[in-house]
């Protein structure tokens, strides 16, 4: 598959280390939501390197200067349940950004989204949004939130990001059908999905690796 222009898969090597840690099976849970931590916060260092910044001026044991801080409001929104294993991360690149959280869970018979949460605030004031969710695999999901988010009224010029560990080529092509306009950060585009919709060679399922829950895959 050629790559939409709106996908970065990063290509850092501490990001391939961690990845590798993230994908073994004999990954505890508890290892593996400190590396969901530690991935997320530099897929989100990556996703930030275009936003905006305004000046401030700031007084070093030296002398006055002209800084810069974050000029972009930004809305964090983990879909639930995996996606909350990367907010403490964004949060700590992005101290003052909002969290909305957005349940959504896949039907497994159809493997469509279903909305069962929503904790949007009532008037989209934000510059930009990011989708958190580790695994982005028919895009299913992300397209179901990146659709809430514009009927909400996260349009141009509010920018929409999706921020993913692993992503699949089918999820891609979804999104990048659907919202082109939205851009995708990940640390490895994989191989394909199975007839589960698990992403290959992946990981597993991403929320029970993170909470201790079911057997992954
Ligand atoms: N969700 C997961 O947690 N893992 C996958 O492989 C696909 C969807």
């Amino acid at each position: 598959m050629s790559s939409p222009s709106s996908l970065h898969v990063s290509t850092h090597p501490a990001v391939r280390h961690k990845l590798a840690i993230l994908r073994d099976e004999r990954t505890e849970p508890k290892k593996f939501r400190e590396v969901v931590r530690e991935l997320s916060w530099l897929l989100g260092y990556e996703a930030l390197a275009d936003a905006r910044v305004r000046p401030l001026t700031i007084r070093t044991p030296i002398e006055e200067m002209q800084a810069e801080e974050l000029g972009d409001r930004i809305g964090l929104i983990p879909i639930l349940r995996a996606g909350l294993g990367m907010v403490d991360a964004m949060l700590e690149l992005m101290p003052t950004a909002e969290v909305w959280h957005l349940g959504l869970f896949r039907d497994e018979r159809t493997l469509r989204p279903v909305e069962y949460y929503n904790k949007l605030p009532d008037s989209a004031s934000v510059d930009l949004c990011l989708i958190l969710d580790p695994m982005l695999a028919t895009g299913g999901s992300a397209t179901a939130a990146i659709e809430v988010l514009k009927r909400w009224g996260a349009v141009q010029p509010v920018r929409i990001k999706l921020v993913n560990l692993i992503a699949a080529p089918e999820g891609v092509a979804a999104v990048a059908a659907a919202h082109p306009d939205v851009e995708i950060y990940c640390a490895s585009l994989d191989r394909q999905l199975n007839d589960k919709g698990y992403i290959m060679p992946g990981l597993g399922d991403a929320g029970d690796r993170q909470f201790g829950t079911g057997k992954a895959g």
